[in-house]
């Protein structure tokens, strides 16, 4: 999670107006809207958002649908028990899968129209994007499918404060087998929304009841690597992984990281016009350790930086890390496609752990 004014927007800016239509644009001036075109040829399989705020977003149901005409087919949601009330997230996903189902065919349609080179009829005036208008929605190519969803909970550093108020309910949420990790958990030092010290107590609790669930972590690290990192090797790195989310660094400092088995997700900032670092990092990361996500609301890739970001965005994402490390559309594309999603799933669409199971049955003897 970010705040949003890493995006450049004033915190007293209206929101965004919802299309709801299953195109992706972008701001231009005076309340102006230009559409965006997906990835050209579309990808050749489908993609993970390993890290999705989807219950912070303006229309769930209409994200997921977006991410079946894009071919985005898992996301993560992650989902912060001392902020989130009682339902969010849990008991929203199959109303949210309902309503995404009900719209998805009709997105197509006018995803597919529009690629055909309709033109665009939104206030502001028309715009045709030439390069869209022989190519096809990824749905058309993988098959037209609402993602499947996970959870992954945890009290974020920022919270570490409300920790203890949250720890019940997070037990609770861990114990549903829906719920693939525990996150997202760390430090962040920018913002110093939690005391340093109780940040660090509250990393180091998470980390043990990941450890006792037997569930991988999913990290957020800010302006802390060294801290982090440390209590890491302190506590020993969990049996079932890590996932370092929304890496911005560079080379040197995801060395380490890689080196003690890490996964490392990227996300919006690999996009980002200044942001080679990020690129040449990603170029470090074996493939087997490489994963895609959003941050969504926030982190939204180029060329669209500036508007809300959903989960669907992680094809511009994706496409861009493909360039990165030299696969070009066709068959080179697609095996990495098919191996970063391996990895997601590997990491994070798993089968409950035993103390899942037990927690379930009402074994206490945690
Ligand atoms: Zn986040």
């Amino acid at each position: 999670m970010e705040t949003a004014d890493v995006q450049g927007a004033a915190n007293d800016e209206p929101a965004e107006p919802v299309f709801g239509d299953g195109l992706f644009r972008q701001k231009r001036k005076k309340g102006k809207y230009r559409v965006v075109p997906p990835p050209i040829p579309a990808l050749e399989a489908p993609v993970a958002d390993t890290h999705a705020h989807v219950q912070m977003l303006a229309d769930p149901a209409a994200e997921l649908a977006r991410c079946a005409v894009h071919g985005v087919g898992f996301v993560a949601c992650v989902v912060d028990p001392s902020e989130d009330g009682d339902d969010r997230g849990y008991g929203e996903l199959a109303g949210w899968r309902e309503g995404a189902t009900a719209r998805a065919g009709a997105y197509a349609d006018g995803v597919r129209g529009r690629m055909a080179g309709e033109r665009e009829t939104t206030e502001g005036g028309s715009e045709r994007d030439e390069a869209a208008v022989s190519a096809v929605p990824a749905c058309d190519l993988l098959g037209l499918r609402v993602p499947d969803v996970r959870f992954i909970v945890g009290v974020h550093p920022h919270n570490a404060k409300d920790y203890e108020g949250a720890s019940g309910r997070l037990r609770e949420l861990l114990a549903d087998p829906r719920t693939a990790a525990l996150g997202e958990i760390g430090l962040d030092y920018h913002y110093d929304l939690s005391p340093r010290d109780v940040q660090r107590q509250v990393f180091r609790d998470q980390i043990r009841l990941a450890k006792e669930a037997g569930l991988p972590i999913a990290l957020h690290v800010r302006e802390a690597h060294d801290d982090a990192f440390a209590i890491l090797g302190e506590e020993g790195f969990p049996a079932a992984g890590t996932l370092l989310h929304c890496f911005n660094l560079d080379e040197v400092e995801v060395a380490r990281w890689v080196e003690a088995g890490c996964f490392v997700a990227f996300g919006g900032p690999l996009t980002f016009k200044a942001a080679d670092d990020v690129r040449r990092a990603a170029a470090r990361v074996p493939r087997n350790r490489l994963l895609t996500e959003t941050d969504s609301p926030y982190m939204t890739p180029e060329p669209m930086r500036g508007m809300p970001c959903g989960p669907a965005h992680t094809v511009f994402t994706a496409a861009c890390l493909a360039e990165v490390l030299g696969c070009t559309a066709g068959a080179q594309r697609q095996q990495l496609l098919e191996q970063l999603m391996a990895n997601a799933r590997g990491l994070l669409d798993r089968a409950p752990t035993a103390w899942q199971l037990a927690y379930g049955k009402g074994d206490d003897t945690r």
